[in-house]
């Protein structure tokens, strides 16, 4: 949904309005918020009160009970209450001073750094007694801590302890402070909010009332009101989703086939030219496809399967199966790189076959001649398979017979899209690939309204990738060993979790380190970064350099993309391994191991603490993506929520399909029950809900974006 906000202005009826808060005004409705303000706040999709309401917390700021000295962990944010010993200590140079204490209890001393501070030496008086709290790192086999905050005299930290601060995302020029400060203003003034569950649900769930639920999420009083304001509100995010996809369904299942295929022997021929055997798996699920374009009802089918299994080649199969029985097929990324790189092993594949269909390119970023070119050479029939970003489904663009649409890792399509691609003919067969590991049982709420195949196997030609789990001590060598790749004529790729230096936190970032990297390698290796702060045609010519082979070492935030497939690279390293979830690690990993070639992956952890080692090492010791995410979850637990990131799938605001998966299935029963007492969503019970639903509708134009 991020990027497809389409505010809606709903006015909502008087008589429905009552004491409760009119919820489209504006933000600079509420005291103290001018234009200026508003304008900050717009620009992070908030404009009215509702929207402001839920825009939640990314963390929050958790101050827990101080712990004793011998019990710090390395790698976790703690605090420690004791008195400090001897004298302050000043070191550093003139630029860079260096103030050192140490601070003891019963159980020993700690030491505590901080740069650039000189005048702590007055503030931090010998004898007495203090808290610190930071995040405890390592050096040298000693624990310490680096600017921690200070509390002085301790019960400062005793007020603040065990409150949760909300941290929100941010933007330049809004800072937290005023996020917080808003909020308190919108959720103090004493109109209330409405209800949209209905009684029956909310109480058969025991799930918070509305106003309870968005106070304890902004300003939780103690974890238990956290979790069951946060339990509401996934549910509420929830049932939403499942009545709108209900409500599309409807729409979309029993329609006939309008465009009856039959099989052709050219396609079998082609299948046996491959130069690999198609895994039984991929021709299990080819024969579901084709099953699906020759049958009786129109195909909406999800193919799910692991990074590398060769989803590709089902994408052509199908799309060449469709080009041969006289129709068009479309093929859509998410992105302009994929597009050209898929379009690029369409034309691979038309070459060197015989069969005669013709491709076509068609993305947003083409001139306006070539893109009116192409829409003729697509209005006419003249080109039966079109590759492409979104521009495919944009309305200039006027198909011929369009009978497929397959799109590739990302988007899902609404109703909406399949509905104005048919134009006047009928609906078009919709093909749905996917690299998500969801379980069936969830995956079948979530495409509630697609037939899903799985690819459950991968090519046995391909050599296992070679994992390792390391510590920062580690990276001369691994350094020296992606120049051995590199020299072997091997690529390779670095990620970092941050683009550029932060003080807030200890991480690796791209500038900095594609840098060194560079020293590092000589004057014979091209290293390169690359990161979502970079203009997208920059991104797209650096994604290709690589894919030609010009560039030897990408340096990259998580930007790179999913699905793209370069099978000369062999090395992915990645950076603060701790940062990241299993499940994106797990994609990361999925950018190598695609060729010929033995693959590596070093995970290189800027911590030792035990749990960082326990999780990472499920990914040295599998990969299977399905067996990772399950891990994941079961070690993680459903109630850590915080530090670590959520999987981000299908772009929920609050819930997570995989952390939060028995919520899901709790609402989609309640959905159930719903329709089944009143499908329209008629009548006073529901009238609100319905209401959010419509209006949910509405915005989420992509709603159905993975
Ligand atoms: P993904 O499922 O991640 O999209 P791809 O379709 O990109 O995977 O396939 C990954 C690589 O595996 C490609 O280079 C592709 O040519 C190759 N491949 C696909 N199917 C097979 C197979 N049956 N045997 C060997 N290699 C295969
Ligand atoms: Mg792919």
């Amino acid at each position: 949904m991020a990027g497809t906000f389409v505010p809606c202005y709903r006015k909502l009826g008087q008589e429905k309005k009552g004491n409760c808060m009119e919820e489209q005004a504006k933000l600079t409705e509420l005291k103290g918020v001018g234009k200026k303000t508003a304008e900050l706040f717009a620009r992070v999709g908030v404009e009215t009160l509702e929207d402001l309401v839920h825009y939640y917390p990314r963390s929050y700021e958790v101050y827990e009970a101080p712990v004793p000295v011998a019990g710090l962990e390395e790698g976790k944010v703690q605090a420690v209450t004791g008195v400090v010993a001897g004298n302050v200590k000043m070191g550093g140079s003139p630029r860079l001073s260096v103030t050192t204490a140490w601070l003891k209890d019963e159980t020993g001393t700690l030491k505590t750094v901080w740069f650039r501070m000189p005048f702590l030496r007055n503030t931090l008086r010998p004898g007495s007694r203090i808290t610190v709290r930071g995040r405890v790192a390592e050096r040298k086999g000693e624990l310490l801590m680096e600017h921690p905050e200070i509390f002085q005299p301790s019960e400062q930290y005793a007020e603040k302890m065990d409150t949760m601060q909300p941290l929100y995302p941010l933007t330049a020029g809004l800072g937290n402070k005023t996020v917080m400060k808003v909020m308190r203003q919108a959720l103090e003034s004493r109109q209330l909010w409405q209800e949209i569950l209905p009684e029956s649900i909310r109480r058969k769930y025991g799930l918070a009332e509305i106003n309870f639920a968005l106070r304890q999420i902004h300003f939780p009083k103690n974890r238990e009101d956290f979790f069951r304001a946060r339990e509401r509100l996934v549910f509420e995010e929830f049932l939403t989703f499942v009545l709108a996809l209900r409500k599309t369904k409807e729409h979309t299942v029993r329609e006939k086939n309008g465009y009856p295929m039959e099989n052709k022997k050219e396609l079998d021929a082609f299948t046996e030219s491959l130069p690999y055997e198609l895994t039984g798996a991929q021709k299990r699920v080819w024969e579901e496809i084709r099953g699906d374009l020759t049958g009786s009802l129109v195909m909406s089918r999800l193919v799910q399967g692991d990074v590398g299994s060769g989803k590709t080649i089902l994408a052509v199969l199908a799309l060449f199966l469709t080009g041969l029985n006289g129709y068009q097929g479309a093929l859509m990324a998410p992105t302009e790189v994929l597009a050209r790189q898929h379009y690029a092993s369409v034309c691979r594949f038309l070459e060197e076959s015989s069969l005669p269909l013709r491709a076509e390119l068609l993305t947003g970023s083409m001139k306006a001649k070539e893109k009116r070119e192409t829409y003729e050479r697509i209005a006419s029939g003249e080109v039966q398979i079109i590759v492409g970003t979104h521009a495919l489904i944009q309305e200039k663009a006027v198909y011929h017979s369009l009978a497929l649409v397959v799109t590739d890792e990302q988007h899902r399509f609404g109703v909406k899209q399949r509905e104005a691609l048919a134009g006047k003919g009928s609906m078009p067969h919709v093909l749905v690939m996917s690299a998500t590991p969801i379980p069936r049982t969830l995956a079948i709420i979530l495409y509630g309204d697609l037939d899903i195949s799985v690819v459950d196997e991968l090519p046995a030609s391909r050599l296992p990738i070679k994992n390792c789990v390391v510590d920062t001590g580690y990276r001369k060598t691994a350094c020296r060993f992606m120049k051995q790749q590199v020299k072997a004529g091997r690529q390779c790729y670095v990620i970092c979790p941050m683009v550029e230096e932060s003080e807030a936190l200890e991480a690796e970032n791209v500038t900095d380190y594609a840098w060194m990297l560079a020293e590092e390698m000589g004057p014979d290796i091209c290293v390169r970064e690359l990161h979502g702060r970079m203009k997208q045609e920059q991104k797209d010519e650096i994604m290709e350099a690589f894919g030609r082979g010009e560039i030897q070492i990408l340096v990259s935030t998580t930007v790179i993309e999913v699905g793209i497939d370069v099978p000369n690279a062999t090395v992915m390293m990645v950076e603060n391994a701790e940062r990241f979830g299993l499940a994106q690690l797990h994609q990361l990993r999925g950018r190598v191991g695609r060729g010929q070639y033995q693959s590596y992956c070093i995970f290189m952890s800027g911590s030792r603490s035990k749990e960082t080692k326990k999780r990472l090492e499920i990914l040295n010791s599998s990969n299977d993506g399905f067996y990772i995410a399950s891990e994941d979850l079961k070690l993680r637990g459903p109630g850590d929520l915080f530090g670590i990131r959520q999987s981000g799938l299908m772009n929920f605001k609050i819930g997570d399909v995989f952390q939060d998966a028995g919520i899901l299935q709790k609402a989609a029963a309640a959905a159930g029950e719903i329709l089944e007492d009143s499908p329209e969503l008629a009548g006073k019970n529901y009238q609100k809900l319905e209401t959010h639903v419509e209006r949910y509708l509405s915005r989420s134009v992509d709603f159905l974006t993975l």
